[in-house]
């Protein structure tokens, strides 16, 4: 039984080994075959089969979503990051502080060379209050025809819109709130509160101050600039009706001076109307903390600029110092 098992043992060695070999020629002339179909358009060049010109590929709109620790449906897509119009034909440019949610540019116009720095942001409930920002695209256009009116110790940046997201979603209560839903005016690291008592506060739809203070980046490019810059005045402008409210809280003493000269020109409610409802988080309330005179502004309605009152509430503005 032994001896026979060895025979057909060996026969079967010599069997997987003839077939062992076999596999190897194989390998071999197919390794020499596609070798040799190689070869020839290696030698060519690749590059040169393509012929000059021919796109490498076809490139798609340039629609993205950055990404978000809270995916939110008020997600709004953009086609570029350079969307926002220039409000000038011809003239300076703005700077771009930061980028919204969606990556909407937050652009800063400068206009007057001095060291008293004063400010105007606009646009911060975006399209539900988009005559702030008309107003402020008015006044950019007036300030680069009317280059005189900058005191020649001042600066001037105008912020024409915090908000272009809310902007781009809806001219209604629902572009108020950014793309995470947070209402930025809320969203500031003075004051802050996650939530608040929404009696005889803006309460047509759900919106929170964010998860944490300054978790927004408007805010967070607003808080920068202002860290960077030191800004005397700002006027936060907002719509619509309640008057001229002074920054700080309690109200801040020289707020208090400039929201009544704003006022007087303006003919806009002081003191503001007490509608009951409790600010917190207001870009206004951080300015003071940074030691500037600080107020928020509201438009009569939310459809006009009220360009000539704002015009001389900018020459306010201009003159301030602290
Ligand atoms: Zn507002």
């Amino acid at each position: 039984m032994n001896r026979k098992r060895s025979i057909s043992g060996s026969w079967l060695v010599s069997a997987i080994w003839g077939l062992n070999a076999f596999a190897l020629v194989g390998v071999l002339v197919g390794v020499g075959v596609l070798n040799t179909r190689k070869e020839p358009v290696l030698e060519q060049g690749f590059l040169e089969l393509i012929p000059a010109g021919t796109p490498s590929r076809t490139l798609q709109p340039e629609i993205y979503y950055l990404p978000s620790v809270t995916p939110n449906p008020l997600t709004t897509p953009i086609v570029a990051r350079t969307n926002t119009p220039f409000v000038l034909k011809q003239g300076p440019r703005p700077i771009i502080i930061g980028y919204s949610v969606s990556g909407r540019p937050l652009e800063v116009y400068t206009f007057g060379q001095g060291e008293r720095q004063v400010m105007i942001a606009s646009g911060m409930h975006g399209g539900y209050e988009r005559n702030t920002i008309a107003l402020a695209d008015e006044l950019i256009i007036y300030v680069n025809d009317h280059p005189e009116i900058i005191p020649s110790d001042a600066k001037l940046f105008i912020l024409r819109n915090i908000n272009p997201d809310g902007d781009a979603r809806a001219h209604s209560i629902y572009g108020r709130v950014n793309d995470h839903g947070v209402d930025l005016n809320r969203n500031f690291p003075e004051n802050w509160e996650k939530n608040w008592d929404r009696d005889g506060c803006w309460n047509y739809l759900p919106t929170t101050g964010g998860p944490v203070a300054g978790s927004e980046p408007e805010t967070r490019a607003v808080v920068n600039f202002l860290q960077s810059q030191s800004v005397e005045a700002l006027i936060s402008y907002h719509s619509a009706a309640l008057g001229v409210f002074p920054g700080g809280e309690p109200w801040e003493a020289k707020s208090i001076k400039l929201a009544k000269a704003l006022a007087k020109v303006t003919n806009y409610p002081y003191p503001p109307i007490d509608t009951g409802c409790f600010y917190t988080g207001t870009l206004a309330d951080y300015a003071v903390s940074l030691g500037t005179t600080a107020v928020d502004m509201e438009l009569r309605n939310h459809r006009d600029t009220d360009f000539s009152q704002n015009l001389k509430a900018l020459k306010v503005l201009l003159d301030w110092s602290n």
